[in-house]
């Protein structure tokens, strides 16, 4: 065994007392990554499991704010947000309070066998916050695609229906059923079947990528057209889909496509779920990214962003539906643990204290029109898209809209050897998106796109 001391960071300059106190400043003091990032790296790829893949071999020390401090003492920017999740910031000061306050006094009972306050609080927290007046109920669990799966047996039994209707381009996760539903093969399915039936793929609306100019209700139609013909609108359960596609690219869909999507769900008794797992707490400039266009799911999944960095995942929705299920239908050993569930307290009072929709806003402001400058520059880059502080640039050939997948790598690699953790995504790998923590601050997120532009220019 290597001892783990020998891989200790240089970190003298920091402050020992307080993460919240980290110098936000980029800063490398090392190639990135540095000699002892490398080293771990060499135990990861001798002990670590090779299909549990890594973005940026740089291991992690401490973060907070808009940086990532690695083991050999360098500060780098963060426009991930570990995929959307630490929306609060890393160790946000108040969720560290919770979490320790909680892990002293007790770390786990099962809430199935003897239940605790900070999971009905989590559950009336998520009622609040989560679109629509009506009664809602929740149910708490460990990861996004463990929610997703827990919304499509909600929406089974409560119709008495099978079919799934998901979407071109869509993530949902990686167990069986949400391999299922996600669109893309490799790296997701390939391999990994047989998977779970009755799930049917319609159309997404995707403007970048029309063949012509299309309207949302004109997309919408196009979608509900293949599902009638294809399943029959009285054979679904539910339409589950993400108001902006994650991992499918940054997608945003045309005005009026969500809305009639889920009006025609209304009007076929079909369960309209909304996959909130990386759109929400904040991340699009409202608390969820339905409310940009008033629209309010029958059910919502939710994950990443809710509790500061500790996993949790939720489904919430309508009390009717959700209470539909026999008891002990739901639930699971770890669902609502009590650390995650204080976490998630704290997140959510500090999203709704800091008004970090509204910072979203702003920062996806700074973005945006730093990008849109960008693209006139730089004909590789064929669109930018986003809401508030989930934003994404696609790659293209120029004058084409031909992906261009190594035009997007180059550019996320050479923003890792800058210090500015950056990520891609899409069904042809060609978005690079950014997703900063919403406590980053402007000077920081100015330097950032500082190195994405001399990043694009490189070329
Ligand atoms: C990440 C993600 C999931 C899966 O969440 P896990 O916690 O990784 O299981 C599902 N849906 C969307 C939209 C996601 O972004």
């Amino acid at each position: 065994m290597t001892d783990a001391l020998d891989t200790r960071p240089h970190v003298a300059d920091l402050p020992s007392d307080s993460v919240a106190a980290l110098p936000q400043r980029r800063r490398l003091v090392t190639e990135v990554p540095g000699p002892r990032s490398r080293a771990l790296h060499e135990r990861k790829m001798a002990a670590v499991a090779s299909g549990v893949g890594t973005t940026l071999p740089v291991y992690v020390e401490r973060a907070g704010g808009g940086v990532i401090i690695d083991v050999d003492g360098n500060s780098l920017i963060d426009l991930g947000s570990g995929i959307a999740v630490v929306n609060v910031g890393n160790a946000n000061p108040r969720v560290v309070e919770a979490v320790t306050e909680q892990v002293a006094r007790f770390t786990h009972t099962c809430f199935m066998v003897t239940p605790y306050e900070g999971y009905v609080a989590v559950c009336e927290a998520l009622y609040r916050v989560t679109p629509g007046d009506h009664a809602k109920k929740s149910a708490l669990f460990n990861s996004g695609a463990e929610a997703v799966e827990n919304a499509v047996k909600v929406a089974r039994h409560a119709t008495g229906r099978d079919a799934v209707v998901v979407f071109d381009h869509a993530y949902h996760g990686r167990t069986n059923l949400t391999m299922a539903m996600t669109a893309k093969a490799m790296p997701y399915k390939t391999g990994f079947g047989p998977f779970a039936g009755e799930v049917y793929r319609a159309p997404m609306s995707y403007p970048f990528r029309e063949a012509a100019p299309m309207s949302g209700a004109e997309a919408a139609a196009r979608a509900i057209a293949v599902i009638d013909k294809q399943v029959g609108a009285d054979q679904v359960a539910a339409v589950v889909i993400e108001p902006i596609q994650g991992e499918g690219g940054f997608v945003v869909p045309a005005l009026g496509f969500l809305p009639a999507i889920a009006d025609w769900c209304k009007a076929n008794g079909i369960v309209f779920v909304a996959d909130e797992i990386q759109t929400g707490f904040g991340r699009t400039g409202t608390m969820f990214a339905c409310e940009h266009e008033g629209v309010v799911p029958d059910l919502i999944t939710t994950a990443k962003g809710i509790a500061g960095g500790l996993p949790l995942a939720a489904v919430t929705g309508r009390a009717e539906l959700m209470d539909a299920v026999h008891g002990g239908g739901l639930g699971g050993t770890y669902g609502g643990n009590p650390i995650a569930c204080a976490a998630a307290l704290a997140a959510i009072s500090a999203m709704a204290q800091d008004d970090l929709p509204t910072r979203a806003q702003a920062i996806g402001d700074v973005m945006l029109s730093r990008l849109h400058s960008l693209a006139v520059e730089h004909p590789q880059i064929g669109d930018v898209r986003g809401r508030g502080a989930m934003v994404a640039i696609e790659l293209v050939r120029p004058g084409t809209t031909e992906p261009d997948a190594a035009e997007a790598a180059r550019i996320s690699a050479a923003c890792h050897r800058a210090g500015v953790v950056t990520l891609t995504c899409g069904t042809f790998g060609n978005v690079l998106r950014l997703l900063p923590p919403l406590v980053i601050d402007d000077a920081l997120l100015r330097e950032a796109l500082d190195v994405l532009a001399d990043a694009i220019a490189a070329r």
